[in-house]
């Protein structure tokens, strides 16, 4: 797949979140969901990791902000050692019952592969910074605590750069599940969802074609 940078894109209005993501796929073809909003203010936002078996596998890093998953492609995954820096490239809004997704993309459909939902949870705002999501992501620092099965703790979304050379990182925050030994996407590669490796996962897919 091809990472495209995705300008700072937060802007965007709430009836045009999802036509990029739409314009890319045909619903006929693809069982990734469509996407319609749904609204609960009472309930704790999400977040999703989903591992996604592309023509380069990488990692999938969404939080539901203002009704839609807010994505970024992490190539290398996440890291919970504070010192490690991951490329976090801006990807289209989701639609929120895509944090449930777990299947095979068909081929010739953007985003063709294998995703498996590696890991989900909640995630709350770190009161160290001002404003909504929305506003931290604009002025190119999100921090975020996520309570996850796989991951805990602080992480922060880092744009470094400006202009065309705007690069956003990943980072795990020191403290709450912070280790420099354990590597989380190696020792627990499974889905959070089914437990099943992303082989199972193609297999099964074959299985319904
Ligand atoms: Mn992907």
């Amino acid at each position: 797949m091809r990472f495209r940078a995705g300008g700072d894109g937060y802007r965007t209005s709430m009836a045009d979140k999802l036509d990029r993501y739409r314009s890319r796929r045909d619903f006929e073809v693809t069982s990734e969901p469509r996407g319609q909003r749904t609204d609960d203010p009472s309930r704790q936002p999400v977040f999703v990791i989903q591992k996604h078996d592309a023509s380069r596998l990488h990692y999938d890093f969404r939080l539901e902000i203002d009704g839609v998953l807010k994505s970024w492609a992490v190539p290398k995954g996440p890291s919970i050692d504070p010192s490690v820096k991951r490329l976090a490239v801006p990807t289209e809004d989701h639609p929120m019952e895509f944090a449930d997704f777990e299947g095979v993309i068909p081929e010739d459909e953007y985003g063709a592969g294998t995703v498996l939902v590696w890991d989900s949870g909640t995630f709350e705002l770190l009161r160290d910074q001002e404003g909504t999501a929305v506003e931290r992501l604009e002025r190119g620092r999100l921090n975020f605590r996520l309570n996850g099965h796989k991951l805990r703790g602080g992480f922060a979304l880092v744009r470094t750069g400006g202009g065309e050379n705007a690069q956003w990182l990943l980072i795990k925050m020191k403290g709450e599940g912070a280790d420099r030994r354990r590597k989380p996407l190696k020792q627990q590669p499974g889905s959070v969802l089914s437990g099943s490796d992303l082989d199972e996962i193609a297999e099964h897919g074959k299985k319904l074609e």
